[in-house]
């Protein structure tokens, strides 16, 4: 047992992670929300990190031997990359496994805010079909919409596809265009805002994307416009988006990430033209299983081989 590698495990991790990694690892769990007090004997025998959410960068400082930190999550923006980077560590995430599972998820989203379905199973669970008669029209349709995807990636194109049955129309915006699709690309994402009526967001946290979900891109997507956000909160501008709800700027929206989660802007609560759900597009047990089993084999195989199986992009960047 002694000589087994010890992977350090910050907060809360899916429960495979620990029943796995507890098979070939020694694991230190750190607790949600306390500080890292160990010993510097038991820092350096530290080799591995297995996270969901944020790790602190002073926490990768603290730990001389490490060698890599495997983030539980498609996205990785918890992970300072750049501390990483500077001393050679691998990071990898869970990407593709969960593919399926947030495209879906979107598309009922999506389908959820404009007609209103859980609105309408409240209206039949308060007994109001009995006492108040018909749940009211629901002003929007999907029908004859052109959706614009802020991100065509992985999940993006998952979403795109699902959507071509639809019947709408589909065009995106990606800093490159790509080149095995027809939809129609926009070089800016005012562009595609301004051309569409219904945009989905499904791209990483990045300064660049940070509030590129403003006012001028929700004025653009117009007063039948509708805006699902699938990627991460901090690409929208909440107070932008609560004043455009309010004032039928755009018409409405389905969120499923939310800028400081889990708290919710106490407004977005109060509308009637949302769909809120708590970051749930990939949290299926199925699909959470897989990514637990992705986040324990990078382990497994980094240190039996010294590869991994899905390195970030900054790692591909590193060694090209
Ligand atoms: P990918 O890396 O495969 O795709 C990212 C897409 O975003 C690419 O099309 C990329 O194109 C585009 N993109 C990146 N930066 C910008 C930018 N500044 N402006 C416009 N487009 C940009 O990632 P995935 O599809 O696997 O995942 C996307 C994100 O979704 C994750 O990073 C994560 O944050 C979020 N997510 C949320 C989940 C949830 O539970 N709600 C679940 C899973 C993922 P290009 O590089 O050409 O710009």
């Amino acid at each position: 047992m002694k000589d087994r590698v010890a992977i350090l495990v910050p907060g809360y991790i899916n429960p495979r992670v620990i029943a796995r990694l507890s098979d070939s690892f020694d694991i230190v769990a750190v607790p949600h929300g306390a500080t890292l007090d160990i010993s510097d004997e038991e820092a350096a025998l530290v080799r591995g990190i297995a996270v969901s959410g944020a790790l602190p960068a002073s926490w990768i400082a603290r730990l001389p031997n490490l060698e890599i930190i495997s983030n539980f999550g498609v996205g990785y923006d918890g992970v300072d990359v750049g501390a990483a980077v500077a001393r050679g560590i691998m990071v990898t995430n869970s990407p593709d496994v969960l593919n399926d599972e947030v495209a879906d998820t979107t598309v009922a989203l999506l389908i959820n805010t404009v007609r209103q379905l859980p609105q309408a199973e409240a209206w039949l669970r308060q007994g109001r079909w009995t006492s108040e008669g018909h749940f009211p029209l629901t002003p929007l349709s999907l029908k004859g919409r052109h959706v614009g995807l802020q991100g065509l990636g992985r999940i993006g194109i998952e979403i795109a596809r699902r959507l071509e049955p639809f019947k709408v129309k589909i065009s995106y915006h990606t800093r490159r265009p790509r080149a095995d699709v027809s939809y129609g690309y926009h070089a800016s994402l005012l562009s595609l805002a301004e051309e569409v009526d219904t945009l989905i967001s499904i791209v990483p946290k990045t300064p660049e994307t940070t509030g590129s979900i403003n006012a001028e891109v929700l004025k653009a997507l117009g007063p039948r416009g509708v805006l699902i956000n699938v990627g991460r909160g901090t690409t929208v501008d909440e107070a932008a988006l609560v004043s455009a709800l309010k004032d039928g700027t755009i018409a409405a929206a389905g969120l499923d990430v939310f800028a400081n989660e889990p708290q919710v802007p106490q407004e977005l609560l109060g509308l009637p033209n949302v769909s809120l759900l708590p970051h749930v597009a990939s949290a299926s047990i199925p699909t959470r299983d897989a990514m637990a089993d992705l986040v324990v084999d990078n382990l497994i195989s980094w240190f039996s081989t010294g590869k991994v199986l899905t390195p970030v992009s900054e790692m591909l960047q590193e060694s090209a």
